[in-house]
């Protein structure tokens, strides 16, 4: 029976439990490639097994340590298999899960730079050398921010450019009725539901024609805007996307920014997944024209070996997205506050509280150096090749989309519903995980390569699995 006073776990408890945790991670790590890489529980199964009412008294450390393996684990999709080719990647490692566990450590809360100087200043530097590692334009030197999400930084953005466009009046005075932003068709869901929380209104999101690659057309983005002007409405944003959920296009962001800059629009640029590629000189045309831009966000959470959450957000001026977040209340007054002399991230975010977040990408770039990190993304993208040849070299297969990196978008030529009934047999496999998109109206199938432990054999494995999956017959020239 545990004593009324001491409840608290000792820090000699603590290191004890904690090398059990670390060696089970080290564990997982080891074993997930064997696991089913989607979770095969149904619906309410995971519940099901947990108690109706929680513990009245302490429970074993053991008995947590069992239902992890357990109750929790049949319930887990593996994002760290390295047979995961859904969705994008969410790729950890081990110095970006001991820099979370450090930030947990810690426990710091860092809204202010007050309450915690290196949780700021760490943040502003780490933001400041991915400049440099990412070829970004200087004018986002010193400008940097870490958010949760991209969504976040897509509503920060948008804010932002509302309360310029207005002259801060949106905020004092409620959103005007007359204002427009645009986004392509292939833009992700989270632009929309920004416009949505800012009070924008869907109505006034005109979802702008692509090219043949699926890229925004500067030239309908134009004859977008006009229109809106001939009418007196105030186009007010633009959110551009480098490397589209569904097939990895590349909006023309300079292209955009030409039709932007004299309008008086923000352009936002969205490279959540694509961003990370940029580490390798030769893939940075990615990013051309971004010197135009007036934000730019990508996810180190999606391919860049960094632990959920971390998106990396700079924008231009600093002052404008600071004006329209900033509410400085007497509890949070403080000195280094007003010297004006440092940043205080929370006017920066959506929150007021914010975690150390920076420590993770500090420890991962540490670890890694800029080579270790090139290195692997160039591995990504030769598979991503080598997979894209075997699929366009298969009579049965074709290609769906261009592929600029490592996203390879593909289907059998029998088809929706045999392209449906080929992804329902792949994944129920557990042999691998694939997701899907609509290309030209038509069912595809999508191969995201960036897991962390992805190798040759790993992809070698996944092509074959396909080709045995899927029926016999037609090929491309029947
Ligand atoms: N933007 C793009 C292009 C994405 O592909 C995604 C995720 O799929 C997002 C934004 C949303 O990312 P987050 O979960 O960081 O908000």
């Amino acid at each position: 029976m545990a004593q009324l006073d001491g409840f608290h776990m000792q820090p000699d408890e603590f290191r004890r439990r904690g090398r059990e945790i670390v060696d089970w991670i080290a564990d997982y790590m080891e074993r997930v490639e064997g696991l089913p890489v989607l979770s095969r529980v149904r619906p309410g199964e995971v519940r099901a097994k947990l108690p109706e009412a929680p513990p009245r008294s302490p429970e074993p450390f053991e008995q947590v340590l069992a239902d992890l393996d357990s109750i929790i684990l049949p319930g887990v999709t593996h994002w760290q298999s390295p047979n995961f080719f859904a969705y994008f990647p969410a790729n950890a490692s081990g110095p970006a899960i001991l820099g979370e566990l450090l930030s947990a450590g810690l426990g710091v809360q860092g809204m202010s730079w007050t309450t915690s100087p290196a949780c700021t200043e760490l943040e502003t530097h780490v933001l400041d050398w991915l400049v440099d590692m990412l070829g970004l334009p200087e004018r986002f030197r010193g400008n940097g921010v870490i958010q949760d999400t991209a969504s976040s930084a897509a509503l920060c953005a948008l804010l932002a450019a509302r309360e310029r466009k207005t002259g801060r009046a949106s905020n004092s005075d409620g959103v005007p009725a007359d204002l427009v932003c645009y986004a392509s068709t292939e833009a992700h869901s989270s632009i929309e539901k920004a416009v949505r929380i800012a009070g924008i209104g869907d109505r006034h999101l005109r979802r702008i024609e692509t090219d043949a690659r699926g890229a925004m057309r500067p030239d309908a983005l134009k004859r977008a805007m006009e229109e809106d002007l001939a009418v007196g409405l105030r186009p007010f944003f633009v959110a551009a996307t480098v490397g589209t959920t569904s097939s990895h296009a590349l909006d023309p962001v300079g292209g955009l920014a030409e039709v932007c800059g004299p309008r008086g629009a923000w352009l936002h640029v969205d490279a959540a997944m694509a961003g990370t590629a940029a580490l390798c000189p030769e893939f940075r045309f990615i990013h051309d024209g971004l010197e135009h831009a007036d934000s730019y966000c990508f996810n180190p959470h999606k391919w860049m070996f960094t632990n959920f959450d971390c998106d990396c957000f700079w924008v231009a001026d600093r002052a404008a997205l600071i004006q329209a977040l900033s509410i400085l209340p007497e509890y949070l007054r403080n000195k280094a506050t007003e010297s004006g002399a440092v940043f205080d991230y929370r006017d920066w975010q959506v929150p007021l509280g914010r975690r150390f977040r920076a420590l993770k990408l500090w420890m991962v770039i540490r670890h890694y150096g800029v080579e270790g990190l090139q290195f692997h993304v160039r591995r990504h993208v030769e598979l991503a090749e080598w997979f894209a040849q075997r699929v366009d070299e298969h009579p049965q297969f074709e290609l769906a989309a261009p592929r600029p990196l490592n996203l390879v978008c593909f289907r059998h030529v029998g088809g929706d519903e045999v392209n449906e009934r080929l992804l329902e047999t792949l994944n129920a496999s557990g042999e691998l995980f694939l997701t899907h998109t609509r290309i030209d109206d038509r069912f595809t199938l999508r191969m995201s390569i960036g897991q962390t432990w992805t190798e040759q054999a790993h992809v070698e494995s996944a092509w074959n699995t396909i080709t045995a999956s899927c029926p016999p017959g037609r090929d491309r020239s029947s």
